[in-house]
């Protein structure tokens, strides 16, 4: 997945996100990117994020939605996007060593997070006329 999220200077959030989904998918697989609120999710009052890695994890928890929502409630996009991954590693049988899932966010106030779970994931970050590139935390090198 290729996902992108904006703000503009008036403070309006977007987010696109481009997949070919998962090599050796089932034919008819519909994966996380195209489903609102799992591979993508923008609330234009609060913040967006998006999801790549394992669409199956991403959608049984609606990912994206929840890191959005995390940060109604007040968390920071690093902070919601850590938690969002933490509900997937500490289901009961979680299968997470052998799978990645990583997600980006951005608030209101332009803030940005991201997090993974296995090493090499990373972002693009423009702000202010300076690219950054940022390497996610994660929990398996
Ligand atoms: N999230 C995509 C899917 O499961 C895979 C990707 O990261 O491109 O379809």
């Amino acid at each position: 997945t290729i996902g992108m999220l904006a703000i503009d200077k008036n403070g309006d959030i977007s987010g696109a996100c481009t997949t070919s989904g998962l090599a050796y998918k089932m034919a008819g697989r519909v994966g996380d990117s195209p489903i609102i609120g799992s591979g993508l999710f923008i609330d234009n009052e609060i913040g967006g994020c998006v999801a790549t890695g394992l669409g199956e994890e991403v959608v049984k928890t609606v990912g994206s939605f929840l890191v959005v929502e995390l940060m109604r409630q007040g968390k920071s996009p690093q902070e919601a996007c850590e938690e969002a991954i933490s509900r997937i590693v500490n289901k009961p049988n979680s299968d997470y060593k052998n799978f990645q899932v990583g997600y980006i966010a951005v608030n209101k106030k332009g803030e940005t997070g991201s997090y993974a779970i296995h090493e090499y994931f990373s972002m693009t970050k423009y702000q202010n006329e300076v690219n950054e590139n940022i390497q996610a935390d994660f929990i398996i090198k």
